[in-house]
């Protein structure tokens, strides 16, 4: 059986996540969780003061990038936590203002260069799941398996919902959530640096109307046919 990079791009809050990391399980790979990287850098500038009135300072988040170090750490049960300088910073990168940070500093040409730089490093050896919005188009152009996840905006509004709810973190409504990851969308697509868009390459999974079983089946699928099993 062949060792692959399987790259999981997408929109936000369409369960690429899920996916990725139960691919990762079922092959024994690696998952690796991209977003929670420029949430830590997000997370860094909101607690320096570089976001002021919603506007980034780019050149002071530019100017820290050698102060900042990202990794990942498995915690008791296995699950990698994400710290920013030694700290773990797992639940703090997760709520939607760390999402909204976080879409600004990946906005950044040098931002981006470093994580790039850092994620290639992990995949070096193969048998990696990343996630992200450019994992198959800068990351791992050459990515043995390349998914493409999406569903409806509404769709990705409840779901998001339902766990920020679940989570005590109750959002303002239905309707906020769903004009933020309308906002995000838009910035993630349309930004000048590695816009978010659908390797040439990449298989499409729509899963709006999918269970999870029913995904995962179809990524199995997926996976088992490119590796050869
Ligand atoms: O995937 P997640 O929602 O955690 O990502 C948070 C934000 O980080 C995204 O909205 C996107 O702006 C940015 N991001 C990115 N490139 C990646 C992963 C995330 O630009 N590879």
């Amino acid at each position: 059986m062949r060792k692959i990079v399987v790259a999981v791009d997408g929109y936000s809050s369409c369960g690429k996540s899920t996916m990725a990391k139960a691919l990762a399980k079922y092959a024994g790979y690696a998952y690796i969780d991209t977003g929670a990287m420029y949430r830590a850098i997000g997370l860094y500038a909101t607690r320096k003061g570089f976001i002021k009135d919603g506007e980034l300072d780019n050149a002071a988040i530019i100017g820290a990038l050698d102060e900042i170090d990202i990794f990942f750490k498995p915690n008791a049960e296995g699950k990698n936590e994400t710290y920013l300088n030694g700290e773990n910073v797992e639940g703090e990168i997760r709520t939607l203002d760390a999402a909204i940070a976080a879409s600004k500093v990946s906005e950044i040409k040098e931002v981006r260069a470093a994580l790039v730089r850092q994620q290639q490093k992990m995949g070096e050896g193969k048998c990696v799941v990343m996630d992200g919005r450019d994992i198959g188009t800068v990351v791992f152009p050459n990515a043995e398996l390349k998914i493409f996840v999406t569903a409806s905006s509404d769709v990705r509004a409840k779901r998001r919902y339902d766990e920020l709810v679940a989570k005590g973190d109750a959002p303002e409504s239905l309707e906020k959530v769903k004009k933020d990851i309308e906002e995000r969308d838009l910035r993630d697509t349309t930004r000048k640096e590695s816009p978010l868009v659908q390797a040439a390459d990449a298989v499409v999974l729509d899963n709006s109307d999918m269970t999870l079983e029913e995904q995962f089946e179809w990524l199995k699928r997926k996976f088992d046919e490119t590796v050869g099993k």
